[in-house]
């Protein structure tokens, strides 16, 4: 069994995490309930600045609260010194409610509306990751009725693509997001952007994967960046202050993930940087990087009670639980694999093979296909493990379940930081019509 962060099993034989009995947070909070042990996130925060200011070079590190956006979190990356990508309205109304200093907050997304962008622009953000032409002219248009200059950083597609175990050097690169370096257009927006009165651009911005475990493909983007900026300075003119590397550091899901430490990352980019650069007689840029997943991917436990079982003789056993692809798509979206244990019986001996389902009207829902746990009965408590990142983000009402309560807990304390939903929730965008009304009024 491999325990993250705080977690462990007491006497009883109760999973802890964060200093609080799983059993005691389902009693006091309803299940399912996501769990976030804060001491982890905390520590992973650290881990990434304190690597950079290890490297000597300027640097922000900026949450992607896609990852996991809730104003707790929010108020976390603050008190952490992070900056925050944000991709949307909610995200950034997100951020601002939480009290979230708007010089931290970049704003990222291949299709970002006039809405967006003016909203944006009022609240005085950071910088926007502009990703394609369109989104050059509106912004510079926008900023330039507001009588502001923004900074910018443009998206670039530098033609690494990195996977979990694998990267791969790719040519004209086949995606919806950002300028592409080896055919030309990211030339051209450099030379479009710096010709934007409104505009400031600070450098360019890549994110090659997502769940890497190996530091070659971003080595590769950082040689690949470097080699542009070079090009750029001689041929235009123009230096780069900031390189933006996006996200994409892997974690343990399960047995046979093979994540490197945060700092072997982070200095292996660093370390690239500044040879690349100082070859070149380049000034050394501020390095900014995004981690979502790292920063809270395996600092979240979400906790279901067990229901049914169904057993088919020499095919498979299912057992249920009281959520599924709603509270955590991501087995179905992508076949994800988690780790999970009895959190009531952690110490019981492992006795079958099952297959837990959730509760949601589709075959595909399935948590988790084939783990070995100790005979669940209806009443046990089961934990999913590394459900930080992209389950709650990802969240839905599907057959209109509720979705669940988020508690963060640390040093034996435990806090609500999303209320569960009400019923009156589910309804309450709903309307009838008033035709409807007197129809239904008239019998
Ligand atoms: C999704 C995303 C991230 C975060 O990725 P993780 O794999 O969660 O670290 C960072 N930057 C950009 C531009 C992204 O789209």
């Amino acid at each position: 069994m491999y325990l993250h962060g705080t977690s462990k099993i007491n006497e009883q034989g109760h999973l802890v995490i964060g200093g609080c009995d799983t059993t005691e947070l389902a009693a006091q909070f309803g299940t399912p309930l996501y769990i976030v042990d804060e001491a982890l996130v905390r520590q992973r925060a650290r881990e990434y600045v304190e690597s950079f200011r290890a490297s000597g070079l300027k640097f922000q590190v900026a949450y992607a609260s896609k990852a996991f956006s809730v104003m707790a979190m929010c108020a976390i990356a603050e008190q952490e010194d992070l900056s925050l990508d944000v991709v949307s309205d909610g995200e950034l109304y997100t951020a601002l409610k939480a009290g979230f200093p708007a010089a931290r907050i970049h704003f990222h997304g291949n299709n970002k509306t006039p809405e967006e962008i003016n909203m944006a622009l009022d609240a005085n953000i950071g910088c926007f990751v502009v990703d394609n032409f369109n989104e050059l002219y509106l912004l510079n248009a926008l900023a330039g009725d507001k009588g502001k200059k923004v900074n910018i950083l443009l998206r670039i597609t530098p033609g690494v693509e990195a996977h979990t175990h694998d990267y791969i050097s790719t040519g004209q690169t086949d995606s919806k997001f950002g300028f592409d370096v080896g055919n030309g257009t990211a030339y051209k927006a450099i030379q479009e952007a710096s010709a934007q009165p409104n505009l400031e651009l600070l450098g360019v911005h890549s994110h090659i994967g997502s769940q890497i475990f190996e530091v070659e493909g971003f080595v590769m983007a950082v040689d690949r960046v470097a080699g542009f900026a070079v090009q750029v300075r001689d041929e235009l003119n123009i230096l780069f202050r900031v390189i933006n590397l996006g996200g994409g550091f892997g974690i343990r899901y399960v047995e046979g993930d093979t994540p490197l430490p945060i700092s072997q990352y982070v200095k292996a980019i660093t370390d690239s940087i500044k040879s690349n650069f100082s070859a070149a007689g380049y000034p050394l840029p501020e390095i900014w990087v995004e981690p979502g997943r790292s920063m809270v991917g395996d600092a979240g436990t979400t906790l279901y009670t067990v229901g049914t079982s169904k057993d088919i003789p020499g095919v498979r056993k299912y057992i249920a639980v009281d959520g599924g692809m709603t509270d955590n798509p991501r087995p179905a979206l992508y076949e994800s694999r988690y780790e999970a244990i009895l959190a009531n019986r952690a110490n019981d001996p492992v006795e079958e093979n099952v297959t837990v389902a959730g509760k949601c009207c589709e075959s595909g829902d399935k948590l988790i296909i084939d783990i070995e746990l100790p005979k669940a009965n209806n009443g046990d408590l089961l934990a999913v493990f590394c459900t930080g990142a992209y389950n709650y983000a990802m969240a839905s009402n599907y057959n209109r379940i509720r979705r669940p309560a988020v508690v963060f807990v640390k040093d034996g304390a435990a806090d609500v930081a999303v209320k569960r939903e009400s019923l009156d929730d589910i309804v309450g965008n709903d309307l009838i019509p008033a035709r409807m009304q007197q129809a239904s009024a008239a019998k």
